[in-house]
């Protein structure tokens, strides 16, 4: 009886394996068939990541919460995402970023949420900003409402080098605009800022920078991923 049922169950994962070669897109980390974006090995990998204890605090900016850090399963994911056009791949990033969110008890449900935009020019060449696609899927979980015009970055920000950190933060602040969709906010409205990965937090800054020269509030950076483990010890 215990064979037949191991052969049996053999079998049914074998027709589910060739159903979704047949049906389903592969799962763009190993490339084997998934039921869901990524396949279930992936996707507890994926989960199995460490993630550094939310928040962060870092002078100048609002509390700052990340869900993993940038290594393994979730560095491949944000290059799958970013650089190979597999932009299925913010659908279990903004997911993540949702259980973030939460569990935080501290944070209340009247916020904004607001990519970090990416240059145009940028935008075009890649077909979409990753941080709006995984934007959209962490406000379709946790009901935040979504203004992808929040925020225009009107500068492409390549020439940093060579300048001072003050001129480097005068130069980025100076790449970004208060966007269409928040001119009319009231003063005081809660905006949660989304990245995908959180490196030096210079953006953020500048992006925070922008929001309150407006009169808005920026109550969270909330970044997939934290480029350094050591920011978790501040
Ligand atoms: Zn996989």
């Amino acid at each position: 009886m215990r064979d037949w049922h191991a052969a049996l169950s053999g079998w049914t994962h074998f027709a589910d394996r060739c159903l979704g070669m047949l049906f389903r897109n592969p799962c763009p980390l190993c490339l084997r068939p998934a039921t869901q974006v990524l396949c279930q090995d992936c996707t507890q990998r994926l989960q199995d990541c460490p993630s550094p204890v939310s928040p962060i605090h870092i002078a100048g900016l609002p509390p700052l919460y990340g869900w993993k850090y940038y290594e393994g399963p979730l560095k491949q994911s944000l290059a799958k995402l970013k650089y190979d056009r597999q932009r299925q791949v913010a659908e279990p990033l903004g997911e993540g970023l949702a259980t973030l969110w939460r569990n935080r008890v501290e944070l209340n449900g009247k916020s904004i949420a607001v990519p970090i935009p990416l240059h145009r020019d940028r935008e075009r060449q890649r077909g979409y900003n990753q941080a709006d696609l995984i934007a959209r899927h962490f406000c379709q979980r946790t009901g935040l409402p979504l203004q992808s015009q929040g925020l225009l970055r009107t500068q492409s920000t390549t020439a940093q080098y060579g300048l001072s950190r003050s001129d480097r933060f005068q130069n980025l602040k100076r790449a970004f605009a208060l966007g269409p969709g928040l001119r009319s906010c009231a003063p005081n409205t809660q905006i949660v800022l989304i990245d995908d990965i959180f490196t030096t937090g210079a953006t953020l800054k500048a992006a925070t920078a922008i929001l309150e020269d407006a009169g808005l509030n920026v109550v969270a950076l909330f970044s997939v991923a934290i480029a350094e483990r050591r920011l978790s010890k501040s």
